[in-house]
């Protein structure tokens, strides 16, 4: 089970089909999860804890 926080229901809510994507951030490749709110389908995202 994957917990993110959702700005809609301003709580943490368990990700809907998390998806492990890699995103550039100032020029450093960072790993997120990307999923959706279960409760209102918005996208949350969370970010990898650095190996
Ligand atoms: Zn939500």
């Amino acid at each position: 089970m994957t917990e993110a926080y959702c700005v809609k229901c301003k709580a943490k809510v368990e990700m809907k089909n998390p998806q492990e994507v890699t995103k550039d951030v100032k020029g450093n490749p960072r790993k997120f999860l990307k999923g959706t709110c279960p409760n209102c389908g918005t996208q949350v995202w969370r970010v990898m804890p650095k190996k």
